[in-house]
């Protein structure tokens, strides 16, 4: 019998970053899912994909490009897929679509050229390319010959998980990454309907976040220990998500305690939050734009006559000479704030100054509310920060004197729970293929769907 298609993996097989995937059909047409870029230890000289971000796999027979959203281990090797010659169709949903040409840009200057030239010959050709397509819409793609839909992930704002339907009837299912459901902002992620093979997200397959309900009031007891001694409190996040999150989070605390002391000679609605990151202050102003994709509760919070992304007591840092300033009066003054900037993992981005300049500083508090991966400075300074120990940054050696805290719940991913409702709740599945997430993870999760086929290793 000949198999109909065939799925290869380009990337997050063995590691959470690098995601590309290819699905190819009996007539040797075949297309892409994401086009990520490989991150931490995955790229360091002894991973597995030493300094490359190579697109390394033939491409001929690729006919379109799918995104399922725009992070960066999801979209970031695209300049390197258009280098290698690609020029198909490029489908995401509206709001991906809006988003990818910041993230694209934003990847070039960081791994590859300043050159506005280049900059903009690579964004007007992904923007030509670009086929924005609504969630729950089927479309038809001529090569390969099949349709597809976009179904809400619930994992930043554009996430999708994509149904491949093909002309032989299978349908394959792309889970991208998954969302958590009770997400501030977003809608909950759609239920699946079947999968004839799923490749599914793994992230947290061994693990339970800890409770969401109670996160924000968590949130408000850590910030309240943090600015009890005064000094920053530095959080590192992911520019679209994470912090869009973050902000919605802090607005509701303000509002609702903002009679109430926060510390000696603080209430909290003297509570100063700076956000010190370009592009997360791009994607927060986008995110605001594209407020008819938000939750219910975001919206009711409008028509409060709230602004969850926009409140008074932020401060949105844009040029450079600022953020200097403002890390050099928060190093002699010591007054609490709240500063939230990127990276998330702490690889780089305007975080790398403020860690170089407080970590050093008992007062200094780093609260970590994202998944940190094997070989970041952000997961260095998660082991070693509690230990007395110290954190290589740019080449810099910093030792942490700062008190270093984790904040559970705030993931942006399924748990090991929600991962197997999301294949439970299904009419049917029957070959799941574990990615994006490391050994551990995909191991237990196998073990907790040993009713289903399930492959660990792709
Ligand atoms: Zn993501
Ligand atoms: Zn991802």
């Amino acid at each position: 019998m000949d198999v109909p298609f065939t799925i290869y993996h380009h990337g997050a097989r063995d590691g959470v970053t690098g995601s590309c995937h290819e699905l190819t059909l009996a007539n040797g047409r075949g297309l892409l899912v994401d086009i990520g870029l490989f991150q931490g230890a995955e790229t360091a000289s002894d991973g597995a994909h030493a300094g490359v971000q190579t697109v390394d796999f033939p491409i001929g027979h690729i006919d379109a490009l799918i995104l399922t959203h725009c992070h960066i281990d999801h979209v970031g090797r695209l300049p390197w897929l258009l280098t290698a010659g690609f020029r198909g169709p490029i489908y995401c949903t509206r709001a991906t679509a809006l988003l990818l040409p910041m993230v694209i840009e934003d990847a070039l200057k960081v791994g590859v050229t300043h050159n506005r030239g280049l900059i903009d010959a690579v964004l007007n050709t992904v923007k030509r390319l670009l086929v924005p397509v609504d969630y729950d819409q089927w479309t038809e793609l001529s090569s390969p010959a099949l349709k597809l839909r976009f179904r809400q992930a619930g994992h930043i704002l554009g996430s999708a998980y994509v149904e491949l339907d093909l002309n032989s009837g299978e349908r394959v299912v792309f889970s991208g990454d998954l969302g958590c459901k009770n997400s501030p902002l977003l809608p909950d992620p759609t239920p699946l309907e079947r999968a004839d093979v799923l490749v599914l997200e793994s992230t947290y397959g061994d693990r339970n976040h800890e409770n969401r309900a109670q996160r924000q009031q968590r949130l408000r007891a850590v910030i309240e220990h943090c600015v009890s001694d005064r000094g920053t409190v530095l959080i590192p996040a992911f520019s679209i998500g994470r912090t869009q999150e973050l902000l919605y989070e802090l607005e509701d605390i303000i509002h609702q305690c903002r009679g109430d002391k926060l510390a000696e000679g603080l209430r909290w609605s003297d509570m100063v939050v700076i956000l010190d990151s370009p592009m997360a202050a791009q994607f927060t102003k986008e995110y605001r734009a594209m407020r008819d994709l938000w939750d219910a509760e975001a919206k009711q919070r409008l028509s409060d006559n709230r602004h969850p992304l926009n409140f008074e007591r932020l401060h949105v840092v844009n040029t450079h000479a600022e953020h200097q300033r403002i890390i050099n009066y928060l190093k002699q003054s010591g007054d609490p704030c709240i500063v939230i900037a990127a990276s998330g993992m702490c690889t780089g981005g305007r975080m790398m100054n403020y860690l170089k300049a407080l970590l050093p500083d008992p007062r200094t508090d780093v609260l970590f509310v994202g998944y940190q991966a094997e070989g970041t400075p952000g997961r260095a300074i998660q082991a070693y920060g509690p230990r007395g120990g110290y954190v290589d940054l740019d080449d810099e050696r910093v030792w942490i004197k700062a008190e270093i805290h984790t904040l559970g719940g705030y993931s942006a991913h399924a748990d090991q729970q929600e991962l197997i409702e999301f294949v439970r709740g299904a009419d049917y599945v029957n070959d799941i293929r574990l990615v994006h997430g490391d050994e551990k993870a995909k191991h237990a999760l196998a073990a907790t769907l040993s009713d289903y086929q399930v492959s660990e290793k792709v």
